[in-house]
């Protein structure tokens, strides 16, 4: 069977818990991990009479996100309730904004350091704030058909970014929520802690297929349940593949039937059949009068806009061009996120070459901070340390191999850089030492010397091995130069 050509369309819908200590509404803690229903109040569980009030700073780390992805700031924005009827929702609305976001018309620049596809340009419709829902728990693993309700996540201020369907590819959707987390973590804006629900993903995906009669388009399909980006990669190439197929057996094509929501199935690796996607008129959208709208002033965008920090993106070039780094090593670093880049910073204020201290941190530092499960904000060598000690193997009073055991006993017993060289017997080989060590060596192997004075130069390097057993501190560089000078001195 031959395969039709076809396009894949993908536009993704991405909620991200903005980082305050409280509630969009109310003053109720926004901490995760705390006793169900402990984190409540009138307002957050809509008990009558009570009245919300906005929490500025999520207001702010919503404009100083839209900003950051290029979005137009409408001088006015509001606030609209959203209708249904769910278990978690005991208000029965969910405030959300409606005509007016708070920004709109931006884009996201995705790129890829392995030359995959191009650089290009998400879209991004609109970026607005509204307030989570509860959180329905399931208890079918006791084997009891009891469901609960915690609301401790009600009213929780959420920012949903909704791009334009500009992805083509399940990997360019990966690379665009990769770079869309990457941006957020720098502003500061959210954690994005997927485990924790603080980054949630719905996928919306259809096929352009080119047919005899023209391109036709597969009815989109709006998937859900995606606990993880490699999940959503998954989920996209698996519902493609369905797509194609459904297509090819029945031609069902966009207006034929009407949108599917589908949910992932981790276990299976399939996408199955949901609730129909309601429409937005379902909702019944209506401004809610117990929020008086946002009217800004151009000092205060100005006073906003003044709090965005470098991207990503900036941060990748700067390292590229200020400090030489090669494309891919700039990305491994930058997507450590921005407590690295600070690091980074530091190391190299200290005056180590940019080239040594990218090597050590994507090798010594990355593998310790994985082994120790640790952030580079716990890390116990700070950044000041770490640049003494690379300035020791700068200057050659260690060789790398010397300065990683150096490293470890920093790192495993806390010590300072004098004192883990000390615990290790590191001390500095004076001259005459040298020497000595030099003199026994050349006359225990005489067929060394006679092989390096014929011109077999490499010979040497069997010389370099002993001296490394015989005195571990001995700079294997000034062994070498030492012995060369004394076999053609003699
Ligand atoms: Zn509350
Ligand atoms: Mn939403």
């Amino acid at each position: 069977m031959n395969m039709a050509s076809f396009r894949t369309v993908i536009g993704l819908e991405v909620h991200v818990q903005l980082k305050t200590r409280t509630k969009l509404f109310c003053r109720c803690s926004t901490r995760f991990g705390a006793p169900p229903n402990t984190q409540v109040c009138p307002v957050c569980t809509g008990m009558p009479g009570a009245l919300p009030k906005l929490n500025r700073r999520a207001l702010e780390l919503a404009v100083l996100a839209g900003m950051a992805l290029h979005c137009e700031i409408p001088r006015f924005t509001k606030w609209d309730r959203k209708n249904y009827f769910y278990p978690d929702l005991p208000k029965g609305y969910q405030i959300s904004q409606y005509d007016l976001p708070v920004s709109q018309n931006g884009y996201l620049e995705i790129g890829d350091d392995q030359g995959r596809f191009a650089s290009k340009r998400v879209g991004i419709i609109r970026a607005h704030l509204e307030e989570d829902a509860g959180k329905s728990m399931h208890d079918e693993a006791a084997g009891v058909a009891e469901s609960r309700i915690d609301l401790n996540r009600t009213g929780t201020p959420l920012l949903e970014i909704v791009s334009r369907p500009d992805m083509a590819s399940a990997r360019e959707a990966k690379a665009y929520l990769t770079e869309l987390k990457l941006l957020l973590e720098y502003l500061g804006v959210s954690d994005c802690n997927m485990q924790e629900g603080s980054l949630r993903v719905d996928a919306n995906v259809n096929l352009h297929i080119d047919t005899d009669s023209g391109t036709i388009a597969t009815p989109i399909v709006e998937v859900k349940n995606m606990n993880s980006f490699r999940a959503v990669e998954r989920a996209l190439e698996f519902e493609a593949r369905r797509q194609y197929d459904q297509w090819r057996q029945t031609g069902e094509r966009l207006g034929d039937v009407p949108k599917q929501t589908r949910g992932w199935d981790d276990q299976r690796e399939v996408t199955v059949p949901q609730r129909e996607k309601e429409e937005s008129s379902d909702y019944r959208y209506f401004p809610d009068p117990d929020l008086v709208p946002v009217v800004w002033s151009d000092a205060e965008l100005a006073a906003i806009r003044q709090r965005l920090g470098a991207s990503p993106r900036e941060v990748r070039s700067r390292l590229i061009q200020e400090a030489g780094l090669s494309a891919y090593d700039a990305g491994v670093l930058v997507q450590q996120g921005p407590a690295m880049i600070a690091y980074w910073d530091a190391v190299i204020a200290e005056g180590v070459s940019p080239k040594r201290a990218a090597n050590w941190l994507q090798q010594d530092i990355l593998r310790l901070l994985k082994e120790r499960s640790e952030s580079i904000d716990e890390f116990p060598v700070s950044a000041e340390q770490l640049a003494e000690l690379l300035r020791q193997v700068e200057s050659g009073k260690l060789n790398t191999t010397r300065g990683r055991e150096v490293l470890t006993v920093m790192v495993e017993e806390g010590r300072d850089l004098v004192s883990s060289m000390e615990s290790l017997g590191i001390r500095e080989v004076d001259a005459s030492e040298l020497e000595t060590l030099c003199r026994e060596l050349l006359q225990k192997n005489p067929s060394v010397v006679e092989d390096v004075r014929a011109g077999k130069v490499k010979a040497i390097g069997a010389l370099i091995g002993q001296a490394r057993k015989l005195n571990p501190n001995a700079d294997p560089g000034a062994v070498r130069n030492l012995l060369m000078e004394m076999v053609n001195r003699s």
